[in-house]
This record gives C-alpha cells, structure tokens and sequence, in this order.
C-alpha cells in the first residue's frame, strides 16, 4: 500500500504524516566513530557518515592498518580524506605509505602545509576555518603539545556532533569550548600520576616532559576536562592514547568513572565511559 493509500485508509492527512517522514528523514542521517588503534604505539581514528569516510591519523604500517581496517569491516580504498592531529611519529608512520595506495585526499592546516610537501599537491587540501567533507562539516582546535602543531578535530552533520582531542598536556576554554555539546567525545586519558612518577624506567626528563602543558593529559585532567564535557550535554566518551607502561584501562576507566561519581554523574546513566585500546579495534559509536 502506498503512503496516498495508507492515508486515505486509516483517515489521516498529510500534516499527520509529517512527523513519520521527519522521522525516517532524522534516522537517515548518522555520524561514527571507531577507533583503530590508540596510544604510543599509533593511532588511527574512522569517522564517517552514511556517504563520507574520513581517516584520522595513520600512526600504523600500512600491513598494520590493513588488519584493523580488515577487522572493521572498512574498505581502506573507499576513504575519501585523511586528516592529521600531529606530526609525532605514532600519528604519521603510515601516511605516505596510505597516500601512495589509495586515492584518498589529505586536508591540512594552510600552516603546516610545508611539513607534507613530499606528498602530491593535487592530493592535498588545505583549511584555515571550518570545512567540508561530503556531508561532514570539520572543524580543528589547537591543543597544547610538543609537536609542531598539534589540533584536536570536531565533527558535525546537522545537530549531530562527535569531537576528539588526544596529545595535549592541559585542558584551557578553548578545548572545553570547541568540545562542548557534542554527543560522543574522544579524549586523552594518558596516564596514572602515581604510575609515571613511581616509573623507575623513565627518567626524570621524560616524566617531566609528559607531565608538562606540553605533554599528555593525565587521568584526574582527563576526569575533569569529562565533567566539564558531561555539563555540556556529552553522554559517551571514549578515554584514548592511554599509556602502556604508565595507564591500564581500568585505571582510567576508574579515575574518570569516580571522579564523575563524586560530582553526582553515574557512569552507565547519565553518561557513558568506554576505553580505546592500542591493540584492538574499538567499539563502534553512532550518533543518529
Ligand atoms: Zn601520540
Ligand atoms: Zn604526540
């Protein structure tokens, strides 16, 4: 039976129709998140929409990445663009060796533009303000970090948000700010103060070096920088680039998950946690 005929059946004009076709119209748009792999030992992020896919990072060997891409059920050759948080090897390893596969195109900061020059410039976009991917509109934050640049990324379609910022050794407003309101959030939860300065293989530099505002995002600023977040309206996280040697995910899915309790947000409530692991696809998260 048609709409026409459905209508005429069970008496019901078209003003009554509208909220249904407002429905399946909201339910056909749709924004993901998956982590690939995160952490020291590289990272890639997959965000997309029903007809944009977009790769963030492409910290893994190309056999590497083609594993997780495997596992994803992500067709490497179907990605239109890749973009870059940083230039730190576990963010980059396998960028040329992606960008000489596939015909993705890479979208880079007009002022980092110098760092891909080996890499075709009929390939490379550049941006300043906000842009557009297919039918996903990128916007890029700077965060704090020992890098020559280093840029957190939000991702929206419609009144559906997903933002994400690993690599940076402090919260400030602008990260809250650009963060805010959107409804899956990836952030760095790198390491447990305890663990780091008790680490009797790093030397002093090196702790140092991660503790500072230049450095990586500790689990109780982590847990912070969640509840400001979880004020804006943000009801899943995904805790990312966790330390090896100096995090676990339990670690960090605990001091985010207390943290929040004290302040009266129940994690499996208001607000959901989940761990990004270097060795594993992640779950995969939707906005709909
Ligand atoms: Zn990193
Ligand atoms: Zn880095």
């Amino acid at each position: 039976m048609n709409d026409v005929a459905m209508m005429q059946k069970n008496k019901i004009n078209a003003r009554d129709m509208l909220p249904m076709y407002m429905n399946l119209w909201y339910n056909a748009t749709m924004l993901r998140i998956q982590t690939l792999a995160s952490g020291s030992g590289g990272n890639a992020v997959y965000v997309a929409s029903d007809t944009t896919q977009i790769l963030i990072d492409v910290g893994l060997s190309l056999p590497r990445l083609s594993k997780r891409l495997d596992a994803a059920g992500i067709d490497a050759g179907s990605i239109d663009a890749v973009l870059v948080t940083h230039e730190h090897t576990d963010h980059v390893i396998g960028l040329d060796s992606f960008m000489k596969k596939y015909q993705a195109d890479l979208h880079v900061h007009t002022n980092t533009v110098d760092i891909f020059a080996h890499i075709p410039s009929d390939r490379i976009y550049t941006f300043e303000g906000e842009f557009k991917i297919g039918d996903i509109t990128v916007r890029h934050f700077p965060v704090p970090h020992d890098s020559k640049f280093c840029y957190g990324y939000t991702f929206t379609q419609g009144t559906h948000k997903i933002a994400m910022a690993t690599d940076f050794g402090r919260i400030n407003e602008s990260i809250i700010d650009a963060m805010s309101g959107a409804q899956i959030v990836m952030i760095e939860c790198n390491h447990c103060l305890r663990r780091l300065t008790s680490n009797t293989k790093y030397p002093l530099v090196l702790k140092r070096r991660i503790m500072g505002s230049f450095g990586h995002l500790s689990n109780p600023t982590c847990a912070l920088a969640v509840y400001r977040l979880a004020q804006t309206g943000v009801s899943q996280v995904i805790l990312a680039h966790l330390s090896e040697e100096n995090n676990s995910p339990a670690l960090a899915y605990n001091s985010v998950k207390d943290f929040l309790h004290t302040k009266g947000i129940t994690e499996g409530v208001d607000i959901w946690i989940d761990v990004a692991l270097q060795d594993e696809v992640g779950k995969r998260f939707e906005v709909k």
